[in-house]
């Protein structure tokens, strides 16, 4: 603690992230893809001309605002770009959620939101979720301070189809509605679509997860032109060059390769769908997922023993000490060999 730093610096229960460890585990715990980015990328970081970061990258990072636009088929004016998403969040917390009235959230959701509300003093309202573990969207009520969750929520991994979100803003339509569609392409339904209709909607994206380009730090938003320059203003004044020209660049080749993108999803959904039924056999309750993860539970076994147990064996998965999530490992879906190492210690440590 310390006299030069301020109440809400002093309040703050920092966002510890997942670890990072230097030695060689096999790593299942921040819900990264175990697959390379598209090749094109590794073709743009062996050619890109050095000269040019010499130079400030353009402050509107128009070429690759105008590859996500046609990505999702909207106008580059509906497209916002950020040092990964927690950026972009970072930003539409001070543009949109700065109110009066609090900001619901469901109870159980990205642990980043709470500490945004604590560093921007917005009060925040926590929505519980219902039974089935899932974000209850009947719960938020019209005139808050605004709305956001994860869909697919994390780490509870279940999301909403379209039409749910649809029906949501039908009822929301006075305040921000923001969906962080981090997880989406792992079996979820984008709101993206929805931007046109709802003018009130912010749909945040990253390259961190589909896209294998964590490293990078890339990520957007997609809404409508109102709510892109409310962004705007606030970047402005805050990281006016959003984006470093080679991650640009880079972000650019990797949204040129469907083929790659599409495979590398379809292999993470397959080998998710076997964990979850290794998961099964061996006695877990495995919540229904469409993440690039899996929340587990064990009725005979203590989740903070088997995180240990894992570790021990050189595997790395997340448990939450929350008294919500205490009983739950969350599993990041890794290659094949990877989920057969974590079964086969599971296969030791649940006997
Ligand atoms: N939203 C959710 C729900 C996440 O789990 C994460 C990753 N921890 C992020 C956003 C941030 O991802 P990034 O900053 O890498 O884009």
């Amino acid at each position: 603690m310390s006299q030069f730093w301020s109440p809400a610096v002093r309040e703050l229960t920092p966002y510890v992230p997942g670890e990072q460890p230097r030695e060689k585990l096999i790593k299942l715990n921040t819900n990264e893809n175990p697959y390379p980015p598209a090749p094109g990328v590794e073709a743009v970081l062996r050619e890109y001309p050095v000269d040019h970061l010499r130079r400030y990258p353009d402050p509107q990072s128009l070429a690759l605002r105008q590859a996500l636009a046609r990505e999702y088929e909207v106008e580059v004016e509906q497209v916002f770009v950020g040092n990964g998403s927690d950026e972009v969040l970072a930003l539409a917390f001070q543009a949109f959620f700065c109110h009066d009235r609090p900001l619901e959230m469901p109870e159980i959701t990205y642990s980043f939101y709470p500490v945004y509300c604590k560093l921007y003093g917005i009060e925040r309202r926590a929505l519980p979720l219902d039974r089935e573990w899932r974000v209850d969207l009947d719960a938020f009520t019209a005139g808050s301070g605004g709305a956001i969750f994860a869909n697919p929520n994390a780490p509870t991994a279940h999301g909403h189809p379209r039409e749910a979100i649809a029906t949501l803003l039908e009822r929301l339509t006075g305040q921000v509605v923001l969906v962080d569609e981090a997880y989406v392409d792992f079996g979820g339904e984008s709101a993206v679509p929805l931007v046109e209709r709802y003018p009130n909607l912010l749909v945040t994206g990253t390259f961190s997860k589909s896209r294998s380009l964590a490293g990078l730090r890339l990520g957007y938003a997609i809404g409508s032109r109102e709510l892109i320059e409310g962004l705007e203003r606030v970047k402005d004044s805050f990281n006016s060059y959003p984006i470093d020209s080679l991650a640009g660049a880079l972000g650019i080749a990797s949204l040129e390769d469907h083929e790659h993108f599409d495979a590398c999803r379809e292999r993470v959904i397959t080998t998710r769908e076997r964990t979850v039924r290794r998961l099964a056999e061996l006695g877990f309750e495995v919540l229904p997922s469409q993440a690039n993860f899996v929340l587990a539970r064990h009725p005979g076994h203590d989740a903070a023993q088997l995180f240990v147990g894992l570790r021990e064996r050189g595997i790395l998965v997340r448990h939450f000490n929350t008294d919500a999530l205490r009983d739950f490992l969350r599993i990041s879906i890794g290659t094949d060999d990877e989920m057969d190492s974590l079964i086969e210690a599971f296969e030791l440590l649940c006997r």
